[in-house]
C-alpha cells in the first residue's frame, strides 16, 4: 500500500497529527500511543524520525511550513492536531495557520511566550498550551506548601495531592465539616496496596491514607499546610 494510502487510513481512525517532535511533542505523541491513540508524527529533523521509526504508527521527516507537503502526507484529513513546535516561533505559526486553513477541527498549539500564545489566540487556535508556564505554576506551589500533587483545574480551581492532616484522619468526613468550614472537599483515598477509591460521607481517613482534596484554589492549598 502507498505510503499516503496508508496516512489516509490513520487518519480515518480518529488518529491524531503531532507536528515536532521535540521533548514535548515525543511525550506528547508516545503517551497517546499508549493509550491506544494511532499518531502521524513529523519533524524536519531526519535523525530524530529515524529514533522515533517504530514506536509511533507513522513517523515522517517534512517541513510542516509547506503546504504540499502536509497535503501530501493527508494532514488535512485529520481532525485532531498538535504543533508542539515552540523555539522556532515562524515555523510554529506558519504551521498553525496551514491546520487553520485545511479546517482542522481541534487544534492544540504550544506556545513559549504570553506574545506567541496570544497569536495563536488571535488566528483562532482553540487550545494554547503552555508547558513550562503551567509546569513552572504547579512546581511553584508544590514548593510553598506539603502536598504531594497539585493539578489547576482552572485559574481558580485546583487538586491537591496530600498526606492527611489531623482535620480528616479519623473522622467520617460526613462529621469532619471540612466543606463548611473550610470549602473544600476529599475526592478519593489511596489505602495500601488496595489503590485509589472515591470517598464518600462515610468515608473514614486513616493515618497512612494519601487522599485528593478539591476547590478554589487558595482554599484547596491552605487545607493542604494544615497539619
Ligand atoms: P521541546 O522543548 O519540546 O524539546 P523545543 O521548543 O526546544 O521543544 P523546537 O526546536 O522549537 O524545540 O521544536 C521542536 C521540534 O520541532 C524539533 O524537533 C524540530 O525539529 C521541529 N521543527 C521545527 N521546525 C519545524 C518545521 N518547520 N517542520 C517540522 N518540524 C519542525
Amino acid at each position: 500500500m502507498a505510503r499516503s494510502q496508508r496516512i489516509a487510513r490513520i487518519a480515518e481512525a480518529d488518529a491524531v497529527v503531532v507536528i515536532g517532535l521535540g521533548r514535548f511533542g515525543t511525550s506528547l505523541a508516545l503517551e497517546l500511543m499508549a493509550a491506544g491513540t494511532d499518531v502521524l508524527g513529523i519533524d524536519s529533523d531526519e535523525e530524530l524520525v529515524q529514533s522515533l521509526n517504530g514506536q509511533l504508527t507513522h513517523v515522517v521527516r517534512a517541513d510542516s511550513t509547506n503546504e504540499e507537503a502536509l497535503r501530501q502526507l493527508g494532514v488535512h484529513e485529520f481532525d485532531r492536531a498538535v504543533v508542539a513546535i515552540g523555539n522556532d516561533i515562524q515555523a510554529s505559526i506558519l504551521t498553525t495557520s496551514l491546520l487553520l486553513r485545511f479546517g482542522i477541527p481541534a487544534i492544540w498549539a504550544k506556545a513559549v511566550s504570553d506574545a506567541h500564545g496570544q497569536i495563536f489566540e488571535q488566528l483562532g487556535v482553540q487550545h494554547v498550551v503552555y508547558p513550562e508556564k503551567d509546569m513552572g505554576r504547579r512546581v511553584a506551589h508544590l514548593v510553598r506548601g506539603a502536598a504531594l500533587d497539585y493539578i489547576e483545574v482552572d485559574r481558580d480551581f485546583a487538586i491537591v495531592k496530600m498526606s492527611p492532616n489531623s482535620l480528616v484522619r479519623g473522622v467520617r468526613l460526613r462529621d469532619s465539616d471540612i466543606r463548611s468550614r473550610f470549602g473544600v472537599t476529599v475526592l478519593a483515598y489511596k489505602r495500601g496496596d488496595a489503590g485509589w477509591r472515591n470517598a464518600d460521607l462515610e468515608t473514614v481517613i486513616e493515618d497512612d491514607d494519601t487522599i485528593l482534596v478539591s476547590g478554589p484554589i487558595g482554599k484547596a492549598e491552605a487545607f493542604g499546610q494544615l497539619r
